[in-house]
């Protein structure tokens, strides 16, 4: 189901119930901030996951209602992650779908991590 714009926050989503350790994940980083794991369902030989840790359903959400500090550890996590994963010298893509038109799935914020391999244009075009 796509999350649509506005949609409330749901504590029982699948990364809320990953945070509170109720469901496995392949993890990948956690700091107070932020945790990171490998996506179930991936699209690049590198696809890891990164989520704050808080309940926002979006960077529509984060933006406006996280903390400072929650704001500045969670970017610095995901640049932290890449790292780690060794993606820098040669490059990777990071995603985050928000709301109805991107079809995000997943009602708590999460940036994609995509690596490992040329990674084509940057959207499909219409046909
Ligand atoms: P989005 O469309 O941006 O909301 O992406 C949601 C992502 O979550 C998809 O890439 C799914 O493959 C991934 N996903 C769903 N459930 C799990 C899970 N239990 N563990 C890891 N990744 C998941």
């Amino acid at each position: 189901m796509t999350v649509k714009n506005g949609t409330p926050y749901d504590s029982n989503n699948i990364f809320a119930r990953i945070l509170r350790g109720e469901i496995p994940s392949k993890p990948v980083f956690e700091n107070e901030h932020a945790f990171a794991f490998h996506d179930i369902n991936p699209q690049a030989p590198v696809h890891v996951l990164v989520i704050p840790k808080g309940a926002y359903v979006s960077l529509a959400d984060f933006s406006v209602n996280a903390p400072d500090a929650l704001q500045a550890g969670f970017w610095r996590a995901v640049g932290e992650v890449a790292r780690q994963l060794g993606l820098e010298e040669d490059g990777y893509r990071i995603l985050a779908n928000a709301g109805t038109n991107s079809h995000q799935e997943v009602p708590h914020l999460h940036v994609h991590i995509f690596g490992g391999k040329p990674l084509g244009p940057m959207l499909l075009r219409d046909a």
